[in-house]
């Protein structure tokens, strides 16, 4: 199964929007363990990934995540 571009723009999109809602949760989790620093880093990542979204949904997913998707 290809997924089309909508398709991978809403992947991107949901998956970015999950983990910057999960931004605080992952800051006290890695407070426990580390600096606390992850859920700030993860959110600005996902932040990065939504401003290019159109970008990246325009291309082909890569050949790992294409192969998931046969499997779902
Ligand atoms: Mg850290």
């Amino acid at each position: 199964m290809m997924i089309d571009r909508q398709a991978r723009k809403l992947l991107f999109e949901t998956v970015a929007q999950r983990v910057i809602a999960s931004a605080d949760e992952l800051t006290d989790l890695d407070r426990a363990i580390g600096d606390g620093d992850h859920g700030a880093n993860m959110r600005r990542g996902f932040e990065a990934v939504l401003a290019a979204v159109d970008e990246l949904s325009a291309k082909i997913l890569a050949s790992p995540l294409r192969r998931w998707t046969t499997l779902v």
